[in-house]
């Protein structure tokens, strides 16, 4: 999608520092990090959110890659976090789905 900032990134015009690859999905660090480890991981053709996913082994690789981020990143034993945010009450920003990765500190519980 010619005006998707993750598309972009996706293609190489816009730069990311990249973590991790596979066909499917790309993992690269967040612009505005929330804990020492905080990676975004996105499957490679646009889906806008959550709400538009028409395949479900989307969003398992996505989770399959996160993992092995968190794997390559140290943070997998203490713990990490996944989350998906849908939408305006859910405090979605960027309309290409995206999973956070977030770690490296102790998470709270609810979530703001
Ligand atoms: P959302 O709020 O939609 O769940 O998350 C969007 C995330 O994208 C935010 O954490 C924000 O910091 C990150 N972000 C926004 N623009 C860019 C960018 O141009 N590059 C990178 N690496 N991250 C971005
Ligand atoms: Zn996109």
């Amino acid at each position: 999608m010619s005006d998707c900032l993750f598309c972009g990134i996706v293609d190489g015009s816009v730069p990311s520092t990249k973590v991790a690859d596979t066909g499917s999905s790309y993992a690269f660090r967040d612009l505005n990090p929330v804990a020492p480890v905080h990676v975004l991981v996105i499957p490679r053709a646009h889906v806008a959110s959550l709400n538009d996913l028409a395949n479900a082994e989307v969003v398992a690789h996505m989770h399959a890659l996160a993992v092995q981020v968190a794997k390559a990143e140290g943070i997998d034993q203490r713990g990490f976090r996944t989350v998906i945010n849908t939408n305006d009450d859910g405090g979605q920003t960027v309309f290409h789905l995206h999973m956070h990765v977030l770690g490296g500190r102790r998470m709270s519980w609810p979530p703001g």
